[in-house]
């Protein structure tokens, strides 16, 4: 492969094994609920730039089921409580959703979940997830500037970014800092070595995952089951 994909890049920061599983055809497989909170939220955020204006959740409904066929109202009944934030920042500016950036240079290519045209651009990337009690996690601020210097090609200087944390209402931001970019073609640079066939070192403490069972096989054995 001749570019690093920043969602490699997330995959890494949790454990560089699980990129060697996913490059070599296995699949992280997402649990029902998960990708369902992922399309409601992803749905909510691509109605506002920075900050919501008024939404409504049966507009949201309603734009689901006609993207994604396969789902039932019924499916989307888990969210009809949802409180969805009005924040009094709400500007109007010019935004774009899922945002395809790839660098020749970099060597590098990802989606970006949203790119703000203020008077400069703002990369934003969305978390389902609980925020830490302040700032952002270093995973998540490696995969924004990742962002930040792919869309650099395209849009200009990035100096800031945003993760928002949708269904907390929180949005966090975050600069853009040298260090991290080096981090990031650091881990480039050694996602390409996992993409050329190098089995990373299993981790020592490890939290487990999908890939437990796989991971406890005998590293001879392993290039049989995957190849
Ligand atoms: S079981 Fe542990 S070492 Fe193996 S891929 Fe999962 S997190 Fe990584």
């Amino acid at each position: 492969m001749s570019f690093v994909r920043v969602s490699d890049i997330s995959l890494y920061l949790r454990c560089p094994r699980m990129v060697y599983f996913v490059v070599n055809g296995y699949n992280l497989e997402e649990k029902k609920e998960e990708s369902l909170k992922r399309i409601f939220w992803k749905e909510v955020f691509s109605r506002y730039s920075l900050y919501p204006n008024k939404i409504e959740i049966s507009d949201v409904f309603k734009t689901i089921l006609q993207t994604h066929p396969y789902l039932k109202s019924e499916d989307l009944e888990i969210f009809r409580a949802v409180k969805l934030r009005c924040s009094e920042n709400y500007k109007e500016e010019n935004y774009e959703i899922d945002v395809e950036l790839f660098s020749e240079r970099l060597r590098m290519s990802g989606i970006l979940d949203k790119i703000v045209l203020s008077d400069e651009p703002i990369p934003v990337i969305l978390r389902t997830s609980k925020p830490p009690s302040q700032g952002i996690y270093r995973s998540d601020r490696i995969k924004l500037t990742a962002y930040a210097m792919l869309a650099e090609e395209r849009f200009g200087r990035v100096r800031k970014g945003y993760v928002d944390y949708a269904p907390y209402g929180i949005i966090r931001e975050q600069k853009i800092r040298f260090s991290d970019r080096r981090n990031v073609i650091r881990i480039r640079d050694k996602i390409f070595s996992i993409y050329s066939g190098k089995l990373p070192p299993k981790k020592e403490k490890c939290p487990k995952c999908e890939f437990s069972e796989l991971c406890d096989v005998e590293r001879s054995l392993l290039s049989d089951l995957l190849f």
